[in-house]
């Protein structure tokens, strides 16, 4: 930090990033039965852009996240099946200012790309959501927040990432928050947001669904960029490989986000002490999560039952993980049912409510208990066809799918 270099937008981030430092330290536990993980440092980055072309953080930012899909995949490749253990990845920051992500496999090695306009979007979209005092507004002073009156409606300026000056957009100012703990709390989410993108595109690689869709194709690939679809099995299946990928990502996402010592650390780091360190961690995950698929599919249909696209709704996508994850916490011991109902209203619902307030791409146009009724039982509708697909799943996956472990009852499928 305190680079003369940097540009203004890069001088308002001024944390220090210590919070994610051990959550690489913790990375992958809860999937490998609590083994200690030893990390070693790879330097053999491939990228289209390399951290060095970002601006203060986000050069660290950039660089954490490729090194924690390096160090999950690689301590996932013993308990990979024998054919796939010597399979190696490569994780691209892709130049382009798209909101995606993808992966495919090339020259026998697998390949997970991150668009530079990812980082640009999810930055861009938590920062300008914490400036908004109607959103998670029991943390930090929101009343130190501005209600704005005119958003551009592709919502959210992007936040401009690169050294190289020439790809900002003058036009449109980045919106920060003017509370120091509310901006901290933007990036701890942001992080989270991104940290769980890497890991659901490692989630479709691991879960074999690269060669589940193969079929006569040479070469497959999967992307985050919603497409329309015109077979109705086929976005049904598209659907279910998705939310195996968010399953995945979750597993590995939520136990370590949520434990003991990550549930201080991130609660004390913005003086949260009028929450329980629990449940103040569940609710960041939510928010973080939430956001992330209300980013990536910024033209999510009005009506959740007509979505013919090869994701689904981002609504449901966040209830689902949402209720995995609280299902988890709940067995573990970490927080009680009682809390629950609480926590899902004030992270799931909540976006959904400042989304629709702000006129936001793909809000919702029902009122909040109709919308939360048509998420519920779509969320329903694929856990169930999630539920029935996991014979074919279990076979291509390339080790065993032991994030498969959605138990939890109805009760918790509302938002
Ligand atoms: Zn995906």
């Amino acid at each position: 930090m305190g680079c003369s270099k940097q540009s203004p937008v890069a001088r308002r981030f001024s944390w220090e990033r210590t919070a994610d430092v051990d959550r690489l330290r913790y990375l992958a536990q809860p999937l490998l039965s609590g083994e200690e993980i030893t990390l070693s440092h790879h330097a053999r980055y491939a990228h289209d852009l390399t951290p060095n072309d970002f601006e203060p953080p986000f050069d660290g930012i950039v660089e954490d996240v490729v090194q924690k899909g390096y160090v999950l995949h690689e301590s996932l490749s013993d308990y990979m099946r024998p054919q796939w253990k010597q399979r190696s990845l490569e994780i691209l920051i892709v130049d382009d200012p798209s909101l995606n992500a993808c992966v495919t496999y090339d020259d026998g090695r697998d390949q997970v790309s991150i668009f530079r306009g990812a980082f640009e979007h999810i930055y861009g979209t938590i920062l300008g959501l914490l400036s908004t005092p109607a959103f998670f507004p029991a943390i930090g002073n929101a009343e130190a927040e501005m209600p704005f009156p005119n958003l551009p409606r592709e919502g959210f300026a992007r936040v401009p990432v690169l050294r190289d000056a020439s790809n900002r957009d003058p036009d449109t100012p980045v919106r920060f928050p003017n509370d120091q703990t509310r901006m901290t709390v933007a990036q701890i989410l942001a992080d989270l947001a991104l940290e769980f993108l890497v890991y659901h595109e490692i989630g479709h690689i691991v879960g074999g669904h690269l060669e589940i869709l193969q079929g006569n194709q040479r070469l497959a690939s999967i992307s985050e960029f919603e497409q329309a679809i015109d077979n109705p099995a086929d976005y049904a299946f598209r659907h279910v490989l998705e939310c195996d990928a968010d399953a995945f990502a979750c597993h590995v996402t939520s136990g370590v986000h949520t434990n003991d010592k990550m549930a201080a650390l991130v609660r004390d780091l913005v003086n949260a002490s009028k929450w329980h360190s629990k449940d103040f961690a569940l609710l960041t995950y939510l928010m973080a999560i939430g956001i992330l698929f209300r980013v990536l599919h910024p033209h999510a249909t009005a009506n959740i039952s007509e979505s013919k696209s090869s994701h689904p709704h981002p609504a449901v996508r966040a209830c689902l993980v949402a209720s995995s994850t609280v299902a988890r916490a709940v067995f573990a011991g970490a927080i009680t049912w009682s809390r629950v109902n609480d926590i899902m209203k004030d992270s799931v619902r909540n976006i959904e409510d400042v989304w629709a307030g702000l006129f936001l791409p793909g809000h919702n146009p029902e009122p909040p208990e109709l919308w939360a009724q048509h998420v519920g039982s779509t969320a329903m509708g694929l856990f169930r066809s999630y539920g029935n697909a996991r014979a074919l799943l279990d076979r291509y996956a390339r080790l065993p799918r032991r994030w498969d472990d959605w138990k939890w009852p109805e009760t918790s499928s509302s938002v």
